[in-house]
């Protein structure tokens, strides 16, 4: 018999109206303005005056049950229970009543150990992949740079002195699921991947060959009968896909894996709308525990940014009002052949003109 009524969904995303704040589901829809009353302190105003606080606070993103136990206890006592998780794994605890955002704040900042922060024109949390948590293709611990970064950081999280705010995102392997930020760090391979044709299962054979996005990958027939895969090395651009479909196919190595800084995506949509980053520097050693190589070209790029950025410019806006060659004089990053991207969409992004710009 046909079902008339759909059952009830265990999947996918819950619907999040039973999640508002009650503040937030009176006024939806109503809403007049918003503020900044300080870094990291929000304050968002109805059209019938209701005002809704949220302090916000950078997160460690991995967590024991322990630590989210102790901060829904915060909410718990000065927020009705309600706080939220941004993308980039910041705390947001939203309340109704002025009077406790000091007290709020001060048990953010000295019970939980949290700072409070990452509002208007600051660094925000940083996004990271999820690396060997939940992954198997991480070639670095994509957590433990970012907590080596935050720390340098912490104080332009919690100041807002840039001139507009500055995403940051760091990705374990090529594939890059950090996505696209202001600054990026991801891992860079140097070789195509090592195949252990004893290994290599038959049946994944037609998945890794379509999984190559430049076809360097054909089946190939071993000595001994057996079918197994080939790479094409001159074609082979190290990204790595073939490593997640085939575990016989190790693109790897930590004596070669480097990490590279990207500049200038967004996702927002504001003035030119959405933008693809591009490479700022290469070949910067995978250094644990605290990759400081990372943390000094990152702290260029910042440096450069906030004193050369006008206001409301995202990294990628000013180095486009600057020009390229500018951003590596101010940076005083090297500029080589790799930079030059030469794909097969590299025409749209060429200068054109006959004009020079210096
Ligand atoms: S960036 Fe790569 S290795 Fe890291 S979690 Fe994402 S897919 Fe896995
Ligand atoms: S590393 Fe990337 S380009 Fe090289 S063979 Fe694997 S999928 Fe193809």
């Amino acid at each position: 018999m046909r079902a008339t009524k759909m059952a009830p969904r265990d999947q996918g995303a819950p619907d999040y109206t039973q999640y508002l704040h009650p503040m937030m589901a009176k006024n939806y829809g109503k809403w007049d303005t918003h503020d900044r009353l300080r870094p990291g302190v929000l304050c968002h105003t109805a059209e019938n005056g209701d005002k809704l606080y949220t302090v916000r606070a950078g997160s460690t993103r991995t967590m024991s049950p322990a630590k989210i136990r102790q901060i829904c206890n915060v909410a718990d006592r000065f927020c009705r229970g309600y706080l939220r998780f941004t993308t980039r794994a910041n705390i947001e605890f939203l309340l109704d009543n002025e009077d406790d955002l000091d007290p709020l704040i001060d048990a953010v900042e000295n019970e939980l150990g949290l700072p409070v922060g990452g509002t208007g024109p600051s660094v925000s949390n940083i996004a990271h992949t999820q690396g060997w948590l939940h992954c198997n293709l991480p070639s670095t611990d994509a957590s433990g740079a970012v907590k080596a970064l935050m720390d340098d950081l912490i104080d332009e999280f919690k100041r807002e002195e840039f001139p507009n705010r500055v995403h940051l995102s760091t990705s374990c392997c090529q594939i890059n699921c950090g996505s696209h930020a202001d600054i990026s760090v991801i891992v860079q391979h140097h070789h195509a991947p090592r195949i252990n044709h004893d290994a290599m299962q038959i049946c994944e054979l037609p998945k890794v060959v379509a999984i190559c996005p430049v076809a360097a990958i054909r089946p190939m027939v071993l000595e001994s009968g057996k079918l197994s895969v080939d790479v094409v090395d001159e074609k082979c651009m190290y990204c790595g896909a073939c490593h997640g479909q085939c575990p016989s196919m190790e693109i790897r190595d930590a004596d070669t894996d480097t990490l590279s800084i990207w500049v200038g995506g967004k996702a927002s949509s504001t003035r030119d709308g959405p933008a693809l980053m591009k490479l700022a520097v290469w070949g910067l050693p995978n250094n644990p525990p605290r990759w400081p190589e990372v943390s000094i070209a990152v702290r260029k790029i910042l440096q450069a940014y906030k004193e050369g950025g006008k206001p409301w410019e995202r990294v990628g806006e000013w180095i486009e009002r600057i020009g390229w060659q500018r951003f590596f004089e101010k940076t005083g990053f090297e500029f080589t052949k790799y930079h030059i991207e030469d794909g097969p969409d590299a025409l749209s992004t060429f200068n054109r003109s006959s004009h020079v710009r210096i």
